[in-house]
């Protein structure tokens, strides 16, 4: 919290002086509508110096996530005139020499409320400080920012359905327009280049099936809109495109939350929608107040839960990575994710149970690679995401709760198109009977790695274990 409170209140700012060169700081919020950053930093005819810092830290994500935010940022790019200023390099050095060079009073950012993003705001605002310049962080990428829903005693909420009911009552804003920005960024300011040599080998917009820009991810809500009704029986259906495919547009802020919310009409299937938006926010939430369970646990009984991570694990596990498993499901969601960058969310669960509870491996190896290779990966969402399927985090899935691969394949994929799909050594087997192979299963196809029924044993052993332990 003390490093958050370290950049500053915009109206306390906004009325102490009217700054004529503000810096618009961008990060997590690669839009023009619905920034209230932006309308901050515009705030009394102010010049704006657009800025994006590519961090070296980037290096750590994945090369697709990396080539969606090459795209993102030519987007970006072109709706301000070619306006936007890279630079390359620690932001806490290269944002206050900016200022410095720019004579800048003001750098607005939208706050971040990740791990990392809250140490390296804070360590800017020091150094921006000391040059006679501020950091203000004017709104968020949340429609109610983390750390705001609290119960009636002001602690957190531990579980999602009351948290989403307090959500909902705090509400929000309505989304705002695109401000009048006088822009003064390149070529008058000089910029650096972004490398977009991993946007040549990890693909582009059109092989991930969604557009990285403000404008392609606006068209791409105005499709699914009129869908939404339908959201709540479709959701679960991997071959359909019932869902929005906007996590990556929410995760680089080529949209916000509220513009969503805002166009919502009452049904059944937008009031599920919400609620999807809803646990984004939660997991947000769980992730501001314990920035720990990125990586751990955060139900502590689970620690002493028995994982594999020896060669054999190894094994089963880079098997599992490349879908190879020799189960129809598993391995379409693990291929989708590899040729496209992004899987459904029913498969995602589904994937996520066979490491932890058939394969036995730790959840935060599958969330490394999962990282690694999604277009939307978000730390929140993923790290909470691979807690509640390992039965490790909030309150939803507790760890006997096992998906059965091939039971819940025939359930969402019931005439196999979507194992088809993604798997092509099955495109020969038609209807249900992709997911019981039987005989049916081709030589080119692997044998099932594990028998279900026995992991499922193992599983339960296991997590008897904890649960005797913890007595
Ligand atoms: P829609 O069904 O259209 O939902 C709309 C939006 O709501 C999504 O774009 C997303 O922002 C949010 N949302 C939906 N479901 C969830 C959920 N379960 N948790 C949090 N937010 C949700 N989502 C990410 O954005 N980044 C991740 O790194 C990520 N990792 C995940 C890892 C695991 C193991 C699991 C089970 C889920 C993960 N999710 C993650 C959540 C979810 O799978 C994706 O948000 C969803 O599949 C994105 O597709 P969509 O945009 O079509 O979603």
């Amino acid at each position: 919290m003390a490093q958050l409170d370290r950049v500053g209140d915009t109206d306390a700012i906004m009325s102490a002086r009217q700054p004529t060169t503000n810096i618009m700081w961008f990060r997590r919020d690669l839009r023009l509508a619905d920034l209230p950053a932006l309308h901050a930093a515009a705030a009394d005819g102010a010049r704006v110096v657009p800025l994006f810092v590519i961090d070296p830290t980037f290096a750590r994500s994945g090369a697709p996530r990396r080539a969606f935010l090459a795209d993102a940022l030519r987007a970006l790019d072109d709706s301000m005139d070619g306006a936007l200023v890279i630079r390359h390099g620690d932001p806490a050095v290269v944002v206050p020499a900016l200022a410095v060079e720019v004579g800048a009073d003001g750098v607005y950012v939208s706050r971040d409320y990740a791990p990392y993003g809250r140490r390296r705001d804070a360590a800017v605002a020091v150094t921006l400080d000391s040059r006679g310049a501020r950091l203000h962080g004017v709104g968020s990428p949340y429609a109610v920012a983390p750390g705001t829903v609290n119960k009636g005693d002001a602690t957190p909420y531990a579980v999602f359905t009351p948290f989403s009911k307090a959500w909902r009552a705090i509400g929000w804003d309505a989304p705002l327009d695109v401000p009048e920005v006088k822009w003064r960024g390149a070529p008058t300011v000089s910029s650096e280049r972004v490398d977009t040599s991993k946007r040549r080998a990890h693909g582009n917009a059109q092989t991930w099936g969604v557009e990285a820009s403000e404008v392609g991810a606006l068209e791409q809500w105005r499709q699914f809109l009129p869908l939404v009704h339908d959201y709540r029986e479709v959701r679960n259906l991997p071959a359909i495109e019932g869902t929005s495919r906007l996590s990556a547009a929410l995760r680089w802020g080529l949209m916000h939350p509220r513009q969503l919310l805002a166009d919502l009409e009452p049904s059944a299937g937008a009031d599920t929608f919400a609620s999807e938006l809803a646990w984004r926010e939660f997991y947000a939430d769980v992730l501001f107040r314990r920035p720990d369970t990125a990586r751990h646990n955060l139900n502590q009984k689970m620690i002493a839960m028995v994982t594999d991570t020896d060669t054999a694990a190894e094994e089963r596990f880079a098997r599992w990575a490349a879908g190879q498993t020799g189960f129809p499901i598993i391995d379409a969601g693990m291929r989708q994710l590899l040729a496209s960058g992004w899987m459904h969310n029913r498969v995602r669960m589904l994937v996520a149970s066979f490491l932890v509870k058939d394969l036995h491996l730790p959840w935060q190896w599958g969330a490394r690679h999962f990282m690694r290779h999604l277009i939307d990966g978000d730390l929140a969402s993923n790290s909470h995401g691979w807690q509640w399927t390992a039965g490790t985090g909030t309150d939803a899935s507790p760890y006997f709760r096992i998906f059965n691969p091939t039971t819940q394949g025939l359930r969402f994929d019931p005439d196999g198109d979507y194992i088809r799909q993604w798997v092509p050594e099955l495109a020969e087997v038609g209807g249900w009977q992709v997911h019981e192979l039987g005989l049916l299963r081709p030589a080119g196809y692997p044998p099932a790695m594990v028998d279900h029924a026995v992991e499922r044993d193992e599983a339960l052993h296991r997590y008897r274990q904890v649960t005797a332990g913890s007595r």
